[in-house]
């Protein structure tokens, strides 16, 4: 066994994608599967299809591309609008990219028909996240040019709050992007077939049944990963919390002060550091830095450990109150955040373990 490892329990992955398609299903909505949390880890992403998911978005056109290797034959969503460099790849693996700009489709477009086939886009509209897509008063503009464009099937539109500007997808916001498509579908003439309208930061709305109807989808990561939704934090009713565990190798014990002694200056990533003083602790070293997790994103499973902080590859813990006492070549577990999780996922140092059973 090597360590740090991730350990990723396909079985509660599977289960919590059933959940949260049931939810999107009485309502009207489909899922998409997002996995990039995991770098689209094949097992991952099959689990959420077993688990309901209609398709898998991802960001990263490589992390789409292992999955059709992986032997995936559905839709696949590229979540990240392609640079220009990058819309040839962008056709060769995703069925469908979210875009905000018109370059972007004719060039999708272009390389579509060298390809021989149609690429499918979704117009993205700017609620007020102030990430991507266009606002809301040039979207029938935009909406008309691209769905001009040969080799491009303009499918839609979608939205994304939550992610930069913390705004909260609310019924206005929902309503707002339905606005926008009965607008567009006026001015095309025809029915919009997609309204993507959102990610786990809508999950809120749908547990409290306030999605208005007309939403065709959501695109989930975590509330499938991590059981929980995006804008409070709160547990998604029926889901796991522990799908995944970070775990790694004790390689130091030792009582020592709680405030370092000397000069103070600055740490290694620039900060200058503040210590309360606690008096001597017992401390422990893991063998796992910010180059595998985010320290700020691991809670330790065992009742009385604490972090208290992370270089690139020692990551420190105070274990004096540590129900079972911590020794060196003992491995503790951490349950990650999305951060963690993220970070853990795309670390070549970190071994990827798979279980599928519920414990
Ligand atoms: C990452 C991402 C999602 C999924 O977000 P979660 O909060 O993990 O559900 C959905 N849509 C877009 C555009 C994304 O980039």
């Amino acid at each position: 066994m090597r360590f740090p490892e991730l350990l990723i329990n396909t079985k509660k992955i599977q289960h919590n994608a059933q959940v949260v398609s049931t939810l999107l299903g009485e309502k009207g909505m489909s899922l998409v599967g997002v996995a990039k949390g995991t770098m689209c880890f094949p097992p991952v992403a099959f689990a959420m299809l077993s688990g309901g998911a209609r398709a898998i978005g991802d960001s990263r056109i490589l992390n789409l591309k292992r999955l059709r290797e992986s032997g995936y034959q559905g839709e696949t969503v590229l979540l990240r609008a392609p640079g220009p460099s990058e819309c040839e790849e962008a056709c060769m693996w995703a069925d469908v990219s979210l875009v905000s700009t018109v370059l972007t489709a004719e060039l999708l477009g272009e390389s579509a028909r060298k390809l021989g086939k149609k690429h499918k886009v979704v117009l993205m509209i700017d609620l007020g996240d102030l990430r991507e897509g266009v606002l809301v008063e040039d979207a029938v503009q935009v909406a008309k040019e691209m769905s001009r464009i040969k080799g491009i099937e303009f499918l839609g539109i979608g939205t994304n709050l939550a992610c930069y500007g913390g705004v909260i997808p609310t019924i206005e916001k929902m309503n707002d992007l339905l606005a926008v498509k009965r607008d567009i579908e006026n001015a095309l003439g025809r029915e919009l077939v997609r309204v993507s309208g959102g990610n786990s930061a809508n999950m809120l709305l749908v547990i409290n049944d306030q999605m208005p109807r007309g939403i065709t989808e959501l695109r989930i990561g975590e509330s499938i990963l991590l059981g929980t939704e995006a804008v409070k934090r709160t547990k998604v009713p029926g889901c796991f919390q522990d799908a995944f565990l970070v775990r790694a190798e004790v390689i130091e014990v030792l009582r020592k002060p709680s405030k370092p002694f000397g000069e103070i200056g600055q740490d290694a990533f620039g900060h200058v550091p503040h210590f309360e003083d606690r008096g001597i602790r017992r401390r422990a070293i893991c063998a796992i830095g910010r180059q595998d997790i985010d320290p700020d994103g691991l809670t330790p499973v065992q009742p009385g450990i604490t972090v208290l902080g992370a270089s690139s590859d020692h990551l420190l813990l105070d274990v004096e109150d540590a129900e079972e006492e911590v020794k060196v070549g003992m491995i503790l577990d951490f349950l990650p955040n999305y951060s963690a999780l993220l970070r853990a996922s795309t670390s070549p140092f970190v071994r990827k373990e798979v279980v599928s059973h519920v414990s």
